[in-house]
Protein backbone atom coordinates (compact mmCIF):
# COMPACT_ATOMS: atom_id res chain seq x y z
CA UNK A 1 0.00 0.00 0.00
CA UNK A 2 2.68 2.34 1.39
CA UNK A 3 4.67 1.91 -1.83
CA UNK A 4 2.11 2.68 -4.14
CA UNK A 5 1.00 5.40 -2.39
CA UNK A 6 4.96 6.97 -2.39
CA UNK A 7 4.56 6.61 -6.17
CA UNK A 8 1.89 7.96 -6.77
CA UNK A 9 2.95 11.14 -4.78
CA UNK A 10 6.49 11.16 -6.58
CA UNK A 11 4.22 10.92 -9.97
CA UNK A 12 2.28 13.96 -9.13
CA UNK A 13 5.74 16.03 -8.04
CA UNK A 14 7.31 14.74 -11.35
CA UNK A 15 4.41 15.63 -13.52
CA UNK A 16 3.93 18.93 -11.47
CA UNK A 17 8.09 19.57 -12.03
CA UNK A 18 7.20 18.37 -15.63
CA UNK A 19 4.76 21.06 -16.49
CA UNK A 20 6.62 24.03 -14.43
CA UNK A 21 9.65 22.94 -16.54
CA UNK A 22 7.46 23.11 -19.91
CA UNK A 23 6.39 26.76 -19.27
CA UNK A 24 9.53 27.74 -18.62
CA UNK A 25 11.31 25.71 -21.77
CA UNK A 26 8.12 27.77 -23.45
CA UNK A 27 9.08 31.37 -21.47
CA UNK A 28 12.83 30.59 -22.36
CA UNK A 29 11.89 30.29 -26.18
CA UNK A 30 9.49 33.20 -26.35
CA UNK A 31 12.68 34.87 -24.54
CA UNK A 32 14.94 33.66 -27.30
CA UNK A 33 12.33 34.71 -30.07
CA UNK A 34 12.11 37.89 -28.78
CA UNK A 35 15.84 38.93 -28.56
CA UNK A 36 16.25 37.34 -32.12
CA UNK A 37 13.58 39.43 -33.28
CA UNK A 38 14.62 42.58 -31.32
CA UNK A 39 18.39 42.26 -32.94
CA UNK A 40 17.59 41.50 -36.35
CA UNK A 41 14.89 44.47 -36.29
CA UNK A 42 17.87 46.64 -34.82
CA UNK A 43 20.49 45.38 -37.94
CA UNK A 44 17.21 46.24 -40.41
CA UNK A 45 16.95 50.10 -39.00
CA UNK A 46 20.98 50.31 -38.88
CA UNK A 47 20.94 49.60 -42.85
CA UNK A 48 19.55 52.89 -43.34
CA UNK A 49 21.20 55.43 -42.15
CA UNK A 50 24.34 53.12 -43.44
CA UNK A 51 23.50 52.80 -47.01
CA UNK A 52 22.84 56.32 -47.22
CA UNK A 53 26.42 57.01 -45.50
CA UNK A 54 28.01 54.78 -47.95
CA UNK A 55 26.15 56.07 -50.87
CA UNK A 56 26.79 60.15 -50.11
CA UNK A 57 30.64 59.70 -49.28
CA UNK A 58 31.04 57.17 -52.54
CA UNK A 59 29.41 59.93 -54.86
CA UNK A 60 31.56 62.56 -53.14
CA UNK A 61 34.48 61.04 -53.92
CA UNK A 62 33.43 60.38 -57.30
CA UNK A 63 32.86 63.64 -58.04
CA UNK A 64 36.36 64.60 -56.20
CA UNK A 65 37.95 62.15 -58.12
CA UNK A 66 36.64 63.13 -61.33
CA UNK A 67 38.04 66.77 -60.29
CA UNK A 68 34.73 68.91 -61.37
CA UNK A 69 34.94 71.62 -59.27
CA UNK A 70 32.43 73.36 -61.01
CA UNK A 71 29.78 75.04 -58.83
CA UNK A 72 27.00 72.86 -59.35
CA UNK A 73 29.37 69.94 -58.05
CA UNK A 74 30.48 71.82 -54.76
CA UNK A 75 27.00 72.02 -53.76
CA UNK A 76 26.22 68.49 -53.97
CA UNK A 77 29.34 67.88 -52.77
CA UNK A 78 28.00 70.15 -49.62
CA UNK A 79 24.24 68.20 -49.82
CA UNK A 80 26.15 64.76 -49.98
CA UNK A 81 28.14 66.13 -46.99
CA UNK A 82 25.28 66.96 -44.71
CA UNK A 83 23.33 63.59 -45.63
CA UNK A 84 26.33 61.90 -44.13
CA UNK A 85 26.29 63.93 -41.23
CA UNK A 86 22.36 63.44 -40.88
CA UNK A 87 22.80 59.56 -41.28
CA UNK A 88 25.92 59.38 -38.60
CA UNK A 89 23.08 61.32 -35.81
CA UNK A 90 20.89 58.72 -36.60
CA UNK A 91 23.11 55.80 -36.45
CA UNK A 92 24.42 57.02 -33.67
CA UNK A 93 20.89 57.97 -31.62
CA UNK A 94 19.64 54.05 -33.12
CA UNK A 95 22.43 52.77 -31.35
CA UNK A 96 22.30 54.93 -27.79
CA UNK A 97 18.56 54.30 -27.95
CA UNK A 98 18.75 50.57 -27.98
CA UNK A 99 21.36 50.70 -25.29
CA UNK A 100 19.13 52.25 -23.02
CA UNK A 101 15.97 49.73 -23.85
CA UNK A 102 18.79 46.58 -23.12
CA UNK A 103 19.57 48.75 -20.30
CA UNK A 104 16.18 48.74 -19.04
CA UNK A 105 15.45 45.21 -20.10
CA UNK A 106 18.50 43.96 -18.26
CA UNK A 107 17.41 45.73 -14.74
CA UNK A 108 20.09 47.78 -15.04
CA UNK A 109 18.65 51.08 -15.56
CA UNK A 110 18.52 53.03 -12.10
CA UNK A 111 16.16 56.09 -11.21
CA UNK A 112 17.24 58.95 -8.99
CA UNK A 113 14.19 59.81 -6.86
CA UNK A 114 14.50 63.41 -6.11
CA UNK A 115 12.28 66.03 -4.49
CA UNK A 116 11.55 68.19 -7.63
CA UNK A 117 9.99 72.02 -8.25
CA UNK A 118 7.06 71.30 -11.17
CA UNK A 119 7.08 74.68 -12.20
CA UNK A 120 11.15 75.09 -12.78
CA UNK A 121 11.00 71.95 -14.26
CA UNK A 122 8.34 72.38 -16.58
CA UNK A 123 9.87 75.18 -17.75
CA UNK A 124 12.84 74.18 -18.31
CA UNK A 125 11.53 71.70 -21.02
CA UNK A 126 9.73 74.54 -22.28
CA UNK A 127 12.34 76.70 -22.89
CA UNK A 128 14.17 73.62 -25.03
CA UNK A 129 11.23 72.55 -26.59
CA UNK A 130 9.61 76.21 -27.70
CA UNK A 131 13.08 76.77 -30.56
CA UNK A 132 10.75 73.71 -32.52
CA UNK A 133 7.49 74.76 -31.98
CA UNK A 134 8.55 78.04 -33.67
CA UNK A 135 10.22 77.01 -36.47
CA UNK A 136 7.12 75.22 -37.27
CA UNK A 137 4.46 78.32 -36.59
CA UNK A 138 2.59 76.12 -33.76
CA UNK A 139 1.10 77.84 -30.76
CA UNK A 140 2.99 76.15 -27.44
CA UNK A 141 0.11 76.62 -24.83
CA UNK A 142 0.73 75.69 -21.23
CA UNK A 143 -2.06 75.22 -18.84
CA UNK A 144 -0.34 73.58 -15.22
CA UNK A 145 -2.21 76.04 -12.67
CA UNK A 146 -3.52 72.68 -11.10
CA UNK A 147 -0.04 71.04 -10.97
CA UNK A 148 1.10 70.26 -7.81
CA UNK A 149 3.97 72.36 -6.57
CA UNK A 150 6.54 69.49 -5.37
CA UNK A 151 6.85 65.91 -6.53
CA UNK A 152 9.25 63.34 -6.40
CA UNK A 153 10.94 61.84 -9.42
CA UNK A 154 13.92 61.30 -11.53
CA UNK A 155 14.26 65.28 -12.59
CA UNK A 156 16.72 64.67 -15.84
CA UNK A 157 13.99 61.17 -16.81
CA UNK A 158 10.94 63.11 -16.44
CA UNK A 159 12.71 65.73 -18.32
CA UNK A 160 13.08 63.19 -21.14
CA UNK A 161 10.19 61.76 -21.10
CA UNK A 162 8.33 65.18 -22.11
CA UNK A 163 10.58 66.60 -23.94
CA UNK A 164 10.06 62.89 -26.18
CA UNK A 165 6.45 63.97 -26.06
CA UNK A 166 6.44 67.00 -27.15
CA UNK A 167 8.91 66.90 -29.69
CA UNK A 168 6.79 63.87 -31.52
CA UNK A 169 3.76 66.17 -31.11
CA UNK A 170 6.22 68.87 -33.22
CA UNK A 171 6.86 66.65 -35.34
CA UNK A 172 3.68 65.05 -36.59
CA UNK A 173 1.77 67.97 -36.48
CA UNK A 174 1.76 70.20 -39.44
CA UNK A 175 -0.44 73.46 -38.11
CA UNK A 176 -2.34 74.43 -35.25
CA UNK A 177 -1.36 73.87 -31.24
CA UNK A 178 0.80 71.70 -29.00
CA UNK A 179 -0.50 71.68 -25.11
CA UNK A 180 1.00 71.02 -22.23
CA UNK A 181 -1.58 70.43 -19.58
CA UNK A 182 -0.45 69.11 -15.44
CA UNK A 183 -3.01 68.97 -12.89
CA UNK A 184 -3.59 66.92 -9.25
CA UNK A 185 -5.43 63.62 -9.94
CA UNK A 186 -6.04 62.69 -6.69
CA UNK A 187 -4.26 62.77 -3.34
CA UNK A 188 -1.65 60.40 -4.39
CA UNK A 189 -0.79 61.32 -8.06
CA UNK A 190 -0.63 63.19 -10.71
CA UNK A 191 -0.75 63.67 -14.65
CA UNK A 192 0.69 65.53 -17.20
CA UNK A 193 -0.50 65.76 -21.12
CA UNK A 194 0.34 66.40 -24.00
CA UNK A 195 -2.18 67.27 -26.75
CA UNK A 196 -1.23 68.22 -30.46
CA UNK A 197 -3.68 68.84 -33.40
CA UNK A 198 -0.99 66.86 -35.79
CA UNK A 199 -1.99 63.80 -38.19
CA UNK A 200 -3.49 61.39 -35.10
CA UNK A 201 -2.26 57.55 -34.71
CA UNK A 202 -4.89 54.85 -36.05
CA UNK A 203 -6.54 52.21 -33.57
CA UNK A 204 -3.95 49.53 -34.74
CA UNK A 205 -1.00 51.71 -34.74
CA UNK A 206 -2.15 52.96 -31.34
CA UNK A 207 -1.67 49.45 -29.94
CA UNK A 208 2.14 48.84 -31.18
CA UNK A 209 3.46 52.86 -30.50
CA UNK A 210 5.41 51.52 -27.56
CA UNK A 211 6.99 48.39 -28.79
CA UNK A 212 10.46 49.19 -29.78
CA UNK A 213 11.40 50.48 -33.67
CA UNK A 214 7.29 51.05 -34.43
CA UNK A 215 6.58 54.44 -36.54
CA UNK A 216 3.15 54.29 -37.79
CA UNK A 217 3.52 56.41 -40.64
CA UNK A 218 6.94 54.96 -42.26
CA UNK A 219 5.85 56.28 -45.68
CA UNK A 220 5.95 59.98 -44.77
CA UNK A 221 9.34 60.59 -45.20
CA UNK A 222 8.77 64.39 -44.10
CA UNK A 223 7.77 63.61 -40.59
CA UNK A 224 9.57 60.23 -40.11
CA UNK A 225 13.00 60.22 -41.86
CA UNK A 226 14.92 61.22 -38.64
CA UNK A 227 13.01 59.10 -36.20
CA UNK A 228 14.21 55.76 -34.86
CA UNK A 229 10.82 54.24 -33.45
CA UNK A 230 12.52 53.92 -30.01
CA UNK A 231 11.26 56.98 -28.38
CA UNK A 232 7.96 56.23 -27.00
CA UNK A 233 9.32 52.47 -25.68
CA UNK A 234 11.92 54.17 -23.59
CA UNK A 235 9.20 56.71 -22.23
CA UNK A 236 6.82 54.16 -21.36
CA UNK A 237 9.63 52.04 -19.45
CA UNK A 238 10.77 55.00 -18.07
CA UNK A 239 7.22 56.10 -16.76
CA UNK A 240 6.99 52.08 -15.37
CA UNK A 241 9.79 52.72 -13.69
CA UNK A 242 8.88 55.37 -11.89
CA UNK A 243 5.64 53.58 -11.25
CA UNK A 244 3.14 55.45 -13.08
CA UNK A 245 1.42 55.00 -16.09
CA UNK A 246 1.06 56.23 -19.96
CA UNK A 247 -2.12 56.82 -22.01
CA UNK A 248 -2.97 57.52 -25.63
CA UNK A 249 -5.70 59.07 -27.32
CA UNK A 250 -6.25 59.67 -30.76
CA UNK A 251 -8.08 60.35 -34.18
CA UNK A 252 -6.68 60.06 -36.87
CA UNK A 253 -6.24 63.44 -38.59
CA UNK A 254 -7.24 65.08 -35.40
CA UNK A 255 -4.61 64.63 -32.91
CA UNK A 256 -3.39 62.87 -29.93
CA UNK A 257 -3.03 63.00 -26.38
CA UNK A 258 -0.65 61.52 -24.32
CA UNK A 259 -0.99 61.43 -20.56
CA UNK A 260 1.61 60.42 -17.78
CA UNK A 261 -0.11 59.88 -14.71
CA UNK A 262 2.68 59.30 -11.56
CA UNK A 263 3.09 59.04 -7.78
CA UNK A 264 3.62 62.36 -6.10
CA UNK A 265 5.37 60.35 -3.47
CA UNK A 266 8.38 58.14 -3.99
CA UNK A 267 7.45 54.43 -4.63
CA UNK A 268 10.01 51.57 -4.83
CA UNK A 269 12.11 52.65 -7.76
P1 LIG B 1 9.80 58.06 -33.69
O1 LIG B 1 11.25 58.27 -33.51
O2 LIG B 1 9.47 57.33 -34.96
O3 LIG B 1 8.98 59.30 -33.50
P2 LIG B 1 8.49 57.09 -31.29
O4 LIG B 1 8.71 55.84 -30.51
O5 LIG B 1 8.65 58.38 -30.57
O6 LIG B 1 9.42 57.01 -32.55
O7 LIG B 1 7.02 57.02 -31.90
C1 LIG B 1 6.60 55.83 -32.55
C2 LIG B 1 5.59 56.16 -33.62
O8 LIG B 1 4.38 56.62 -33.02
C3 LIG B 1 6.00 57.29 -34.57
O9 LIG B 1 6.79 56.82 -35.62
C4 LIG B 1 4.66 57.80 -35.05
O10 LIG B 1 4.18 56.98 -36.09
C5 LIG B 1 3.76 57.60 -33.83
N1 LIG B 1 3.61 58.84 -33.03
C6 LIG B 1 4.25 59.15 -31.89
N2 LIG B 1 3.83 60.33 -31.40
C7 LIG B 1 2.89 60.77 -32.26
C8 LIG B 1 2.06 61.95 -32.32
N3 LIG B 1 2.11 62.89 -31.38
N4 LIG B 1 1.20 62.05 -33.36
C9 LIG B 1 1.11 61.08 -34.31
N5 LIG B 1 1.87 59.98 -34.32
C10 LIG B 1 2.75 59.81 -33.31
Amino acid sequence: CCFNSYTQGRLQELKKLQSQLQLTNQELTRLVQASQDSISHLAHELKTPLTSIIGYTELFLRQHRQKQPEIKDSYTNLESIERVLKSGRLLLRLINDTLEISRYDAGKMKLQPTQIDVGGLINSVLEMIEPLARAKELSLVVNCDRAPEKAIVDPLRLQQILTNLLSNAIRYTESGSIELECWVADEKQWAISVTDSGIGISPDAQAKIFDPYFRAVKGLKLQNSDGTGLGLAIVSRLVELMGGEIKVLSELGKGSTFTVILPLEAIAW
